[in-house]
């Protein structure tokens, strides 16, 4: 295995990988003035078989019984470069078979060792939960207890499971912590721990939690830290977790957009979104993930889509956490084509009939958008990828426009211009204020009478900050009464409003 010194500063550059590290004069003396106490090792090795990989019989046969064949990019690299316990940073295309690179790699160690255990953090209690049923069906044939410790669910339970020292865990930090003020021994032995997404952990507000399970843990550990982008918060993950040598694992075009997955942005005036998207709609087959702003956008657009016709809902982090599981579940069952999401679904989300992600709203953060469109195009399907761009989105497009390369621009007013805030100031109106009555032309072949839109039990619950993800949503939001109490805009736009939600989500 070929290892060379990467500095910080190059690995975080685009161009860092395989072929930005021939250097090794010049990696070498920028190490020297920029790391902060870490060497990163760039991995260059890797195996093209599992059968090479020296995994143990239980996990090959389970591959074979889930039809993986040949490992991807990620899991080449990342298997042999962890299963020497290093510690390793895998920086991947989103879909690119990131889950097995883990799971692979730590279901080994625990059959090699039998006494360790291992915990897996991911940002949300749905990635936990997809997650969870990888470890499943890989450990079908393996003597490997699994617990899974989120939020939404009762704590009571998950606390008498996880004193019986389940040999892995798959957590939120949130729910993991908790469980820890009560028992700081439930994570004697651990000797593997993954962190899955871990920049969106530190985004979300997980630092402290992080910190706290980091403290309880005793003795030598393996830390592998997988995440689709390689940002400025991502080191500081690292040197809470991680020994100061780290091997770094990037796969070709790692923070770029998959080939198989088309683009088109369409940019276009606010007041002609909702129309457009219709149009847009009626012109998909498959699954849709419609990605919107905050949970308001989100309420106003999945109630609209039902009046239309179509067979959609919506999952933002204000609804229940049963409410949750059931649009996930119905989306992947294809009871569901169309659903209608905020960032709450940008990462992780592996439904394979997802055909086309429209970005309705733009994110708040450049690396959601890469995430969003991962969501199709996954492992070598086709997918695409559509984007509403309007006149007072040119910050955010200017971050975004590196990952549209190649895509079909579609002005829909030809004297379309971008407002410049730094002038004016951004006055557009509202999506949501314009009531019009509906175009039944542009209905879903799928309308009937009846589907009119059912009155959300949960509209009013627009929440209130960024724990969106980890905290049982009834914690947080009791009524659409109390709602309103916790967030005075509750109920009304949410566009306008800086920080809270709109700032984290
Ligand atoms: P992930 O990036 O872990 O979310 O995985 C994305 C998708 O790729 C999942 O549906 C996996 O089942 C699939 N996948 C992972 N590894 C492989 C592989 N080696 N060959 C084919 N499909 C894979």
């Amino acid at each position: 295995m070929h290892n060379t010194v990467l500095t910080m500063k190059q690995c975080c550059s685009p161009l860092a990988g395989a072929g930005a590290v021939n250097n090794e004069k010049e990696t070498s003396s920028a190490y020297r003035g920029n790391v902060r106490g870490m060497k990163l090792h760039n991995n260059s090795a890797h195996i093209a078989t599992f059968q090479e990989m020296n995994l143990p019989d239980a996990l090959l046969t389970a591959l074979e019984k889930m039809n993986i064949q040949k490992p991807t990019p990620v899991q080449s690299q990342a298997i042999p470069a962890s299963l020497d316990s290093s510690d390793v940073i895998a920086i991947a295309q989103t879909g690119s078979g990131k889950t097995l690179a883990f799971a692979l790699s730590l279901l080994t160690t625990l059959q090699n060792k039998p006494k360790a255990r291992a915990l897996v953090l991911v940002p949300s209690r749905e990635m936990a939960q997809q997650i969870y049923k990888v470890f499943l069906e890989l450990c079908a044939e393996m003597p490997v207890s699994v617990c899974l410790a989120i939020g939404g669910t009762t704590g009571s339970k998950q606390a008498n499971q996880l004193k019986k020292n389940p040999r892995l865990i798959i957590a939120t930090p949130g729910r993991m912590n908790d469980h820890l003020l009560t028992n700081k021994l439930l994570l004697q032995n651990v000797e593997v721990v993954v962190l899955d997404e871990a920049d969106r952990m530190l985004d979300m507000g997980f630092a402290p939690q992080l910190r706290a399970i980091q403290d309880t843990m005793r003795g030598q550990r393996q830390t592998m830290m997988f995440a689709a982008s390689f940002a400025e918060n991502v080191k500081e993950i690292a040197k809470i977790f991680m020994k100061p040598d780290v091997t770094l694992v990037r796969t070709d075009k790692a923070e770029a957009p998959v080939g198989t997955l088309e683009q088109k942005v369409i940019f276009i005036d606010r007041s002609l979104k909702n129309d457009r998207l219709l149009d847009e709609l009626n012109a998909t087959k498959g699954g849709v993930i419609v990605f919107t702003g905050n949970q308001e956008s989100c309420e106003f657009i999945g109630r609209y889509l039902k009046e239309y016709g179509f067979k959609t809902d919506l999952i933002h982090g204000a609804l229940s956490q049963g409410h949750r599981n059931r649009v996930i579940r119905e989306f992947r069952e294809e009871k569901i084509r169309i659903v209608v999401a905020t960032d709450l679904l940008a990462r992780g989300l592996d439904v394979p009939h997802v055909d086309h992600v429209i970005n309705f709203d733009l994110p708040f953060q450049s690396e959601d958008f890469l995430h969003r469109i991962g969501r199709t195009a996954r492992a070598g399907r086709d997918g695409q990828a559509i984007t509403f761009i309007t006149p007072s989105d040119f910050r955010m497009y200017r971050r975004i426009k590196s990952y549209l390369e190649g895509a079909q621009e579609i002005k829909i007013n030809p004297n379309f211009a971008f407002i410049d805030r730094s002038k004016n100031g951004d006055h557009a109106k509202s999506t949501f204020s314009s009531k019009r009555s509906p175009d039944k032309s542009k209905r879903s072949p799928d309308f009937k009478k009846t589907s009119a839109p059912k009155k959300y039990s949960d509209s009013g619950k627009v929440g209130k900050k960024a724990t969106e993800f980890d905290k049982p949503a009834k914690s947080y939001v009791k009524s659409a009464k109390s709602a309103k109490k916790i967030n005075p805009l509750a109920g009304k736009s949410y566009a306008s409003k800086k920080g809270g939600l709109s700032k984290k989500r």
